[in-house]
């Protein structure tokens, strides 16, 4: 038999499930007369009820019912009454003859349990293989599903600086959650940065790397193994979804997957969970459940990482615990970055790392969807010296191919529909 005594939890956990449960152990168990002062006087004894509360369960014994009395003591005292009333309860009806009650009642909470552990455990793996599978990969440009990178392979670990601490010391993803000024978990994380420079691709690793289930030692002390749940949104998921839950329903689980709203909040609210929501700025306008989630009004207990670029949220700041702006790469990420993709695809790094060099393009590279793009272009044609003329002919043509492909047209046909709407 499991007590539970883990305070926060199961206080609201108890007060969703006591009167079903114990509603049934009343009538199983309680007559009017089994239940009788005693077990009131035990309980105020014990300070789990004060004299207040004494004349309130007596007065209605007297005027409704002893299961009424019993009831109100459950469902609108006891929960109230701090986290060791339960089991200072439990000992009560023992002492005053219901060990019978008591052990119905753990029973049943038992089973509570674990048809509740049954529903998180098969929700986490239904998310952590769905992150596995689909987060795996990168596609560069969105319109051409063709192209696609290995997330693992491909990914180099981004440099963040913390925007509230005036040193503006770097941190890594590894210092995300761990705790700032305060010494307590941000619940609140807001990562800005300007288009391509990599926001998205982190929340992508965080959710793939929980989907992985375990650090394998590489992470900091407060990881995003350390959640229970992780939900990974983009902000458009929110637009018309009057909660969390129902989002997770619509745009995380499979239609035919078996789970209530109220049970998919009734873990949410139980568990340790991490919010991810890509791209704010996107998706802000009327995004009245995204609204409450940062402004604590829903789940303020959660975590919630937010990714934006800058300047969106000037009238939010102060709900943020955390604020990160992700930096563009230096040079030796930029090294990392085009090697990794070399590796990745099988070819030498020479001609992209003498690509790096160039002057005219250098200020692309600090940027990582740049420097993939320019990746992209490189090994399109490992002759073409990248110079700013000759990446603009490249993009015209790269275009005008797989536009060509896409549309079931030739080049000719793509460059003339090109220049006419042009003119
Ligand atoms: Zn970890």
């Amino acid at each position: 038999m499991k007590i539970i005594n883990n305070s926060y939890d199961l206080y609201e956990w108890r007060q969703k499930y006591f009167a079903r449960v114990f509603c049934r152990s009343l009538q199983a168990n309680f007559s009017a007369k089994t239940v009788d002062f005693r077990l009131f006087a035990n309980l105020t004894e014990s300070g789990v009820i004060t004299d207040e509360h004494l004349q309130k369960l007596q007065n209605i014994m007297r005027n409704e019912t002893m299961a009424a009395a019993v009831l109100h003591f459950l469902t609108e005292l006891l929960p109230k009454r701090g986290s060791k009333a339960f089991n200072l309860f439990l000992e009560a009806l023992c002492e005053s003859q219901q060990e019978h009650v008591a052990d119905h009642l753990k029973m049943w909470l038992g089973d509570v349990c674990s048809e509740d552990a049954g529903t998180f455990k098969s929700l986490r793996a239904e998310l952590q293989s769905h992150y596995e599978r689909r987060l795996a990969s990168i596609r560069p440009m969105p319109w051409l599903q063709s192209i696609c990178l290995n997330l693992t392979d491909v990914f180099v670990e981004r440099q963040l600086k913390l925007k509230t601490n005036h040193k503006g010391d770097g941190k890594t993803m590894k210092d995300l959650f761990t705790p700032q000024e305060t010494k307590a978990i941000p619940r609140r994380l807001l990562i800005e940065g300007n288009p391509g420079i990599g926001k998205s691709t982190i929340c992508q690793t965080l959710a793939h790397e929980w989907g992985k289930q375990s650090c394998g030692g590489h992470c900091g002390t407060v990881c995003v193994h350390s959640f229970d749940l992780v939900l990974y949104f983009h902000a458009g998921d929110f637009i018309d979804e009057e909660s969390v839950a129902h989002a997770v329903q619509k745009h995380l689980l499979p239609s035919d997957y078996s789970i209530t709203t109220s049970e998919l909040q009734g873990v949410i609210k139980a568990k340790n969970v991490l919010i991810i929501v890509d791209a704010f700025d996107e998706a802000n306008a009327g995004n009245r459940t995204l609204d409450r989630l940062i402004q604590g009004d829903i789940l303020r207990h959660k975590t919630l990482l937010i990714t934006s670029r800058f300047n969106f949220l000037q009238n939010k700041l102060s709900f943020f615990d955390s604020k990160f702006k992700v930096q563009g790469y230096d040079e030796e990420e930029q090294l990392q970055h085009v090697k990794r993709y070399a590796k990745h695809k099988n070819i030498a790094s020479a001609p992209f790392e003498s690509m790096l060099k160039d002057k005219s393009i250098r200020d692309l590279c600090s940027n990582p969807l740049n420097l993939t793009l320019l990746c992209l272009l490189r090994e399109e044609d490992t002759q073409l010296r990248i110079t700013r003329t000759a990446l603009y002919t490249s993009i015209h043509r790269i275009i005008r191919r797989k536009a060509g492909e896409r549309m079931d047209l030739t080049e000719a046909e793509v460059e003339e529909s090109l220049h006419c709407s042009c003119t």
